[in-house]
């Protein structure tokens, strides 16, 4: 079986995301797709927003995403203890034994994974599958990708261009009244107002 593992904070999830897992999913023919927001991030301050709510838009982005995404509550489970990707990838290569895993992440992720907790061993764990955002140019991301090869690290870069939506841009529409139609989906954008998340923020 082939699968995408995609993690991040997601709070909220939106059309970039979507965007980005929809390439990777017709580049590699990939059986699944397992959407998987963090528990307490190690890469970035922990949330307002609850691992538990943010997995509920990610189950209700999975839901209008015609089987493209599967919400997958690994690391919220584990909410508390830090979410290492490589718990996570060695958690998933136990419970799907021979798959082959490709973990989709964003261009500032990419540009990173050598300072991951555990780098020698993910870097055995997954091909790591990006494309451009927020001014890392693909030309930036095929060197990085050749210096990750040498580390022993593989990767994958695609030239699809940035959809440019983040979930700050997101928090601070809702938060500033203004409309966040089309950034992220339907469901999703119900969900926000009708538990009032992200009005008081910023
Ligand atoms: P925030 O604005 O809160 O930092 P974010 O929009 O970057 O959030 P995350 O949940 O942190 O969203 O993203 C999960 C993964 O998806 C990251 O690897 C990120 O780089 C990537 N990503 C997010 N938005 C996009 C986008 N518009 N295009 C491509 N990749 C994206």
């Amino acid at each position: 079986m082939r699968i995408g593992f995609f993690g991040g904070t997601f709070n909220p999830p939106h059309n970039g995301h979507i965007n980005l897992a929809r390439e990777w999913s017709d580049r590699l023919s990939l059986d699944r797709i397992l959407m998987t927001p963090t528990g307490t991030p190690p890469h970035k301050e922990s949330s307002d927003v609850p691992g538990e709510a943010r997995f509920e838009m990610c189950r209700i982005a999975a839901e209008e995403s015609d089987g493209l995404l599967e919400a997958y509550d690994f690391e919220v489970r584990r909410s508390g203890q830090k979410s290492y990707s490589v718990i996570t990838l060695s958690a998933l290569h136990e419970e799907y034994p021979g798959s082959e895993i490709f973990m989709i992440m964003g261009a500032d992720m990419f540009m990173s994974l050598e300072s991951w907790y555990d780098f020698d061993r993910l870097k055995t764990l997954a091909v790591f599958c990006t494309m451009p955002r927020g001014g890392i140019t693909f030309s930036q991301l095929e060197e990085h990708r050749l210096h990750l090869k040498e580390r022993g690290c593989p990767g994958l870069v695609s030239d699809l261009p940035e959809m440019v939506i983040s979930s700050t841009e997101v928090r601070r529409r809702v938060s500033g009244g203004e409309s966040i139609h089309g950034l992220v989906p339907e469901g999703v954008e119900k969900y926000i107002y009708a538990h009032g998340i992200y009005s008081k923020q910023n």
